[in-house]
Formats: C-alpha cells, structure tokens, sequence
C-alpha cells in the first residue's frame, strides 16, 4: 500500500467549482501514478475554510469513487495560507513509488514537484546511457523516458508485417495507422505496440540494427519526436536517446552526452547477454556497433552528435555508479 499526496485550489467557493476541481485531481493523481481507480482503498479530504459550499467527499463520489470510504475535514483559519485550496490523502493498493500531484494554485505549495525539468541524456549504442538515465531517475523521482525503445518497436511493426526497413514509403504506410505508446511499470518504462506489450521483443540485435535504419525517415522520426515531446512537456523526465539535445529538447534544463570506446561498449553488450543466457559473438557486436553508430551519426535527419551545451562523459573506464554520481552532481550544481 502507498500513500499519495496531492492538492488543488478553485477560483469560487461553488459546487460545481469544487466537483470539477476534485475530479481533475483525482484523476490526474490516478494517471500520474498509472493506478486503476479499483486499486483506491480510501481518499481523506481537507478544505481551507474558505470553502463551505461542496464536501470534497461528496465531489469524489459522484466523481465515480461510488464504493470507496471518503471522508472531508475543515481545515483551521491559518493566517497567511494558500486559500480556497483542497488537500488530499490516497491510500492505493501499490508498490509503485508515489508520485505527488499539486494543481493549479497549489502548485505553489511543492514547487519542487511543479517545475517541469527534463535531463536529456544522449550518446551511441552501449555507452551506458540507459542504465544510467534510469538511476538519475529513480534519485530524483521522476520517469526516465527510453525514446531508442520507441524506434524499436516501429521497427519490430515493420519485421512483423514484413515490410523492409529501408523502403521509406513503406514504412511510412505501415506506421501511419500504428500507436506506440509507454506507461512506466514499477519505475520501468513499458513499451507498448497498437495496445501490446513489446517491452521484451525489442531487446533483440535484429531490432537493434532495424530500429537504427527505420529511425533515419522522416514521418518516423516525427511521429516519434512529438510523442517525445509531450511526454517531456507535462513532465519532468530522463530522455536517453541520440538526438534530446540537439532536436527533440534543444532547450533542455541538463544535457549530457555519454560515450565510450567501441571496443568497451561491445564487450558490455556481449557480457549483458551473457548475464541473460544468451550466446553472443564479441567480433559481431563490435562490427554492428560500429556499423549503427557510422548509421546513426551519419543519417540526414537529427544524426547523433554531441549537442554544444551538453557535459561530456566519457564511461570507458568508468563504473556506472560513478557515472550517475558525476550526472547527478551536474544537475545538483545547477538545480
Ligand atoms: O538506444 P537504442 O539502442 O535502444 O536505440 C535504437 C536505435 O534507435 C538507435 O540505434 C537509433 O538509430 C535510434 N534512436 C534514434 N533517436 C533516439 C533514440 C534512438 O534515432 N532518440
């Protein structure tokens, strides 16, 4: 069981104000958190004592918590508080880490939480950037966003219905009716194709070497690049990838660019499979790192490349511990 803590504020101490003020948040606290409103064990309200015309409570149970305990209280006059303001208290069924939800007024409360940031995270295949985007994450709170997986996964659409990733037109009708989307599953990002979970099947070399052809076309890469964006836009979020920095978010507040010697980064590749079990030749992994890299660095269209205003990190002989703390200590410097 988690508690999540979340609050709001109305314009006007009216009914309709404080149903609607209590059903976004609600429902943003559910989004947010990606948690089915089944998973609700109770909610507890708190009103400033400006607002007298609606319980909270009663606002949650026509919003839908029909079955839910609920329970609302006043909260005392203090001098100098945010007013009209609704708190609340929402216990799940969950062990996903909590995600807290200010809205509008209240956003003011918890400015930490409120200001959107993103941390753009970039470099080729193998230099320890996804891995290290996902712990950056998890030391802030906030989602870390895997846009190679996204590639991945229009590139597994094209080997499933059998269409060459190279034949741009193709791909392009092919992708035109697809949805890739991703949902974060207990802190890790889920991949998800036309509604089916993917998030294994990318993983494999093939995908890997198709993902890097597909995403050198245009409609690809838009269709991608906006979805990008708006999940960066509504929150703060770790973007790994090849191109945060210098296309998807040039404005980012933190850029980063991790690389490595080719020859490291397949040795990592080669040990990662063989941690899962799988077979792997190191002279291969090398040959295709070297081949998506010349791919990604060298395509018309947002290529790999080291953004002006982005730190540096070379991670050859570095343990990803010590490349989190040096990531970590950057934004630290800055925040
Ligand atoms: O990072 P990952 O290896 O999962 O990415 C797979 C491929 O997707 C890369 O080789 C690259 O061609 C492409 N990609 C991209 N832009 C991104 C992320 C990945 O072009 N932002």
């Amino acid at each position: 069981m988690v508690a999540i803590r979340g609050a709001t504020t109305v314009e006007k101490d009216t009914p309709n104000e404080i149903k609607s003020a209590v059903g976004e948040l609600i429902a943003q606290i559910l989004s947010r958190n990606n948690i089915s409103a089944e998973k609700i064990i109770c909610v507890t309200f708190s009103s400033t004592n400006d607002l007298r015309s609606y319980y909270p409570a009663k606002a949650a149970r026509e919003w839908g918590l029909f079955t839910v305990p609920l329970f609302s209280a006043l909260e005392p006059d203090i001098k100098g508080a945010l007013g009209k303001c609704i708190r609340v208290l929402m216990l799940v069924e969950s062990n996903v880490k909590p995600i807290p939800v200010y809205l509008r007024g209240a956003s003011a409360l918890r400015k930490d939480l409120s200001a959107v940031y993103n941390v753009a995270i970039d470099g080729p295949a193998g230099s320890g950037k996804s891995t290290v985007a996902k712990k950056v994450a998890e030391k802030f709170g906030i989602i870390c966003l895997d846009t190679g997986a996204m590639y991945r996964a229009c590139a597994l659409k094209c080997l499933t219905e059998g269409v060459s990733v190279s034949d741009e037109n193709a791909v392009n009708l092919v992708l035109r009716d697809t949805v890739v989307t991703v949902k974060n599953g207990n802190g890790a990002q889920l991949t998800y194709l036309d509604g089916v979970n993917v998030t294994d099947k990318i993983r494999t070399n093939e995908i890997s070497m198709a993902a890097s052809t597909v995403s050198a076309h245009a409609l690809v890469r838009s269709k991608m690049v906006d979805l990008q964006r708006e999940i960066a836009s509504k929150t703060s979020c770790v973007l790994d990838g090849r191109d945060i920095g210098t296309n998807v978010l040039p404005c980012a507040d933190f850029k980063f660019y991790l690389t490595a010697r080719p020859e490291v980064r397949a040795r990592r590749r080669a040990d990662e499979n063989a941690i899962k079990g799988i077979n792997s030749d190191y002279d291969k992994i090398l040959k295709e790192i070297i081949l998506r890299d010349s791919q990604d660095e060298n395509r018309s269209i947002a290529p790999l490349k080291i953004a002006a205003d982005a730190v540096v990190i070379d991670t050859s002989d570095m343990s990803i511990d010590e490349v989190v703390s040096a990531v970590v200590c950057k934004i630290q410097e800055k925040i």
